[in-house]
């Protein structure tokens, strides 16, 4: 059965049953949803806001997926989700991911690994010098030789991706609940916990917390964490020079990762990826400021932009510097930019996917439903997980 329960704040009521509470609509909660309720767990989703709220990190149009990383585990992970997400695309008829191929640049060595790690996989990628590149993508500019990846990397449209997988959830029998903060959890032992929210609370069997910037909080001292660090950061979409954005041109575009960062003299790492309709989204990784989740928003940074609009001056010439469109997101990393993803007695804690989180999703939520499903430990880490 399919509801969507917009909730009105009511007065607490007595606790109803569900086998598992999601707490967090976002990308990892709705893919945990989606992979339990196909496994036949009932689930319900609470989520405090509305569908791709603008504070959320699916916000925007565009995220990079791609096999290119130096941790094997990742790439294993990557292939699976691609699997992942084109099931999803036959289940749902939206089409989510486009692979438009890949390059990587700059620091030698990274690439280097990035290449041996690729190998390794057998999947398909290539050396080009830096001229060659040019010729090939015109308005890109590249720091010494570039790693192609073909057919291993691309654009996944990430507000319709969490609209897609939301649908799946609920077409296999999830519940989910929008404008329903979860105030506070009570483990009331192994296998039982009490989730309270304004309307009311749910004793559940598991609680799955996919809460983004917002889990450290929840989760308070129920569970040891390692420090989860928020930063804002502010990426920006870039019109293609010469006028009126031409799809076709921009989504030539391929989605790109320059090993960069201050011993250069930039903020940090550069990904891009092509933004349909719009131009071609440019960030710095993790460079930006501390931020509060529960505290006032901040004023937007405008040192972080000038260095992104002096980096595409530099790397970027197809692309016009002086006018971008700024986004503000956040992200959630954990010291050694692994991910969270374990479970102790009834709560399933996935976080702290340190600006890598979207393009495996589909994957983690296979995960997440693993650990829900295991009936023996008492605590553990996902398998997969190299933290
Ligand atoms: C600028 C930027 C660019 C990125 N680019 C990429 C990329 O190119 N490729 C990639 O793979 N990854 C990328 N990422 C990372 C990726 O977007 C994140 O890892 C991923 O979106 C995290 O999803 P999430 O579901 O864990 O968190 P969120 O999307 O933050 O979702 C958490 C949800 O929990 C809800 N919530 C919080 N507290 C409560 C509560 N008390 N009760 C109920 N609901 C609650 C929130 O409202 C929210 O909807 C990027 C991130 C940013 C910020």
């Amino acid at each position: 059965m399919t509801r969507v329960l917009d909730a009105v704040p009511q007065p607490r009521a007595r606790s109803a049953s569900v086998e598992v509470v999601v707490v967090g609509g976002g990308v990892i909660g709705t893919a945990a949803a989606w992979q339990l309720a196909r496994r036949g767990h009932e689930v319900v989703v609470l989520e405090k806001a509305e569908l791709c709220h603008p504070r959320v990190s699916p916000h925007g149009a565009a995220r990079v997926y791609r096999q290119g990383c130096t941790s094997p585990l990742h790439v294993k992970l990557a292939v699976e989700s691609l699997q992942r997400w084109r099931e999803l695309e036959h289940e749902t008829g939206a089409s989510l991911l486009t692979l438009t191929g890949g390059i990587d640049h700059g620091d030698p060595k990274r690439i280097a690994a990035v290449a041996r790690t690729l190998a390794a996989h057998d999947v398909r990628h290539a050396w080009l010098d830096r001229d060659e590149a040019a010729a090939r993508w015109p308005g890109m500019q590249f720091d010494g030789p570039v790693l192609h990846q073909p057919d291993s990397a691309g654009r996944l449209r990430a507000d319709q991706a969490v609209a897609a997988l939301t649908a799946a959830a609920m077409g296999r029998g999830a519940t989910v609940r929008y404008s329903t903060p979860v105030e506070q959890i009570e483990v009331l032992g192994r296998d039982l916990a009490e989730v309270h929210t304004p309307g009311g609370s749910i004793r559940t069997r598991r609680v799955v917390l996919a809460a983004g910037a917002w889990t450290a909080g929840l989760v308070g001292d129920l569970v040891p964490l390692p420090p989860l660090q928020v930063t804002e950061e502010q990426p920006a979409v870039f019109p293609l020079v010469g006028g009126t954005p031409s799809v076709p041109t921009e989504l030539r575009w391929p989605t790109f990762v320059h090993h960069t960062g201050p011993d250069d003299g930039w903020p940090g790492g550069v990904y891009g990826v092509g933004v349909p309709c719009a131009g071609v989204k440019v960030g710095f990784g993790g460079a930006g400021p501390r931020w509060d989740p529960d505290g006032t928003d901040p004023a937007p940074e405008q040192a972080q932009l000038s260095r992104l609009q002096d980096y595409v001056g530099e790397f970027l010439p197809g692309l016009d510097a002086g006018a971008p469109t700024r986004f503000r997101c956040a992200f959630v990393s954990t010291p050694d930019a692994e991910f969270l993803l374990e479970r102790t007695g009834p709560l399933v804690v996935a976080a702290g996917f340190s600006g890598h989180g979207f393009k495996f999703a589909t994957a983690l939520g296979r995960m997440v439903s693993d650990l829900v499903g295991d009936p023996d430990p008492e605590s553990r880490r996902a398998p997969a997980s190299s933290r």
